[in-house]
């Protein structure tokens, strides 16, 4: 306990010291020591003293005494890099997931989540994205003042010593705004809440756009004894009219398809499901991008093989088309 006050006096001193050269002012409080200063910054009672030109250890609560950094550190010490000590960056390749990498490397995915605490989803992460992997179980935090990390210290009942050896900060003046510092054992509970909600969003379809269904799903008779499958739904909308992402997930394909689809885009969602959407007249995304539910990705157009301005829109699982009206409210 007593450990634990003298460890966040440490940090309260980067506001309630100046520093002047490479020294932090201290103003004396009673029951101070020598030995307890010269424990506080990581430097020698004899260090101080020299300073200080003192002939004796007795201090009085109000002396003002210099407090030689440099002298412990050897220089003025860095911050802390960002990430913090001991955590390694992994790219995201194409087909891994969150498990898998956190498999890897021996940790859970909420270790994952904790030390990367702003991914947007769980499932799908775009290629390339560059998570942070942490040593071990705990929470990153982006400190907006240098005082935050007092307060989360204390608010997750930390030893702010070990707060301290976790992120390499051996003075006050290691704490920064704008620092990442590493929480250990704390989980990521609020952000685990929102990428549940992100999870359950992503498994839900929503409509494209809003219209009159021209076509449904299946066999359709093209009159004369001939019979086609059709594998979407048509809704109908003037030119020009916004399609949505019916589902989360990333852009697998943009452009011209020469299958009679004109303006395709193909979507891919959490677990592999796909939504395509067929003769638009406008593409608005590219391949690699991630979209989310409700995002517009195109304008309703009458390209391909089409008789008229409407959205085809198909929904693949496991590889075959099956009817989006299943899934649609
Ligand atoms: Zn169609």
């Amino acid at each position: 306990m007593i450990k634990k006050v003298f460890v966040a006096t440490l940090l309260l001193l980067c506001f309630f010291s100046a520093q002047a050269g490479g020294y932090a002012l201290r103003i004396i409080k009673s029951g101070e020591s020598l030995g307890l200063l010269a424990n506080l910054y990581d430097t020698s009672v004899d260090s101080i003293m020299r300073v200080n030109e003192l002939e004796s250890e007795l201090m009085y609560p109000g002396d003002k005494l210099k407090i030689p950094l440099l002298d412990a550190t050897g220089g003025i010490s860095e911050l802390a890099p960002s990430p913090p000590p001991g955590f390694v960056t992994h790219s995201i390749q194409s087909g891994e997931a969150l498990s898998t990498i956190a498999q890897n490397y021996g940790l859970s995915v909420e270790a994952i989540v904790g030390a990367n605490p702003d991914i947007s989803s769980l499932d799908m992460l775009p290629v390339g994205l560059e998570l942070l992997i942490p040593p071990s179980l705990g929470l990153v935090v982006t400190l907006n003042q240098a005082r935050d990390l007092i307060a989360l210290v204390n608010l997750n009942k930390l030893d702010p010593k070990q707060v301290l050896e976790k992120n390499n900060i051996y003075s006050p003046n290691n704490v920064r705004a704008g620092m990442m510092v590493f929480l250990p054992n704390v989980k990521p509970s609020e952000s685990l809440e929102r990428l549940a909600r992100v999870r359950e969003e992503e498994n839900r379809y929503v409509w494209p756009i809003h219209g009159r269904i021209t076509s449904y799903f299946g066999r359709r008779n093209l009159g004369m004894g001939t019979s086609s499958f059709h594998s979407a739904i048509d809704v109908a909308a003037p030119t020009g009219t916004p399609v949505a992402a019916s589902r989360s997930g990333t852009v697998i394909y943009a452009g011209w398809s020469n299958r009679g689809y004109g303006n395709l885009i193909k979507i891919q969602h959490a677990g592999g499901a796909e939504t395509w959407y067929a003769h638009n007249s406008k593409i608005l995304v590219s391949v690699g991008q991630y979209v989310k539910q409700g995002e517009i990705i195109s304008r309703v157009g009458t390209t391909g093989l089409s008789t008229g301005p409407h959205l085809h829109f198909e929904l693949h699982e496991g590889g075959k088309a099956i009817d989006p009206l299943s899934y649609l409210m």
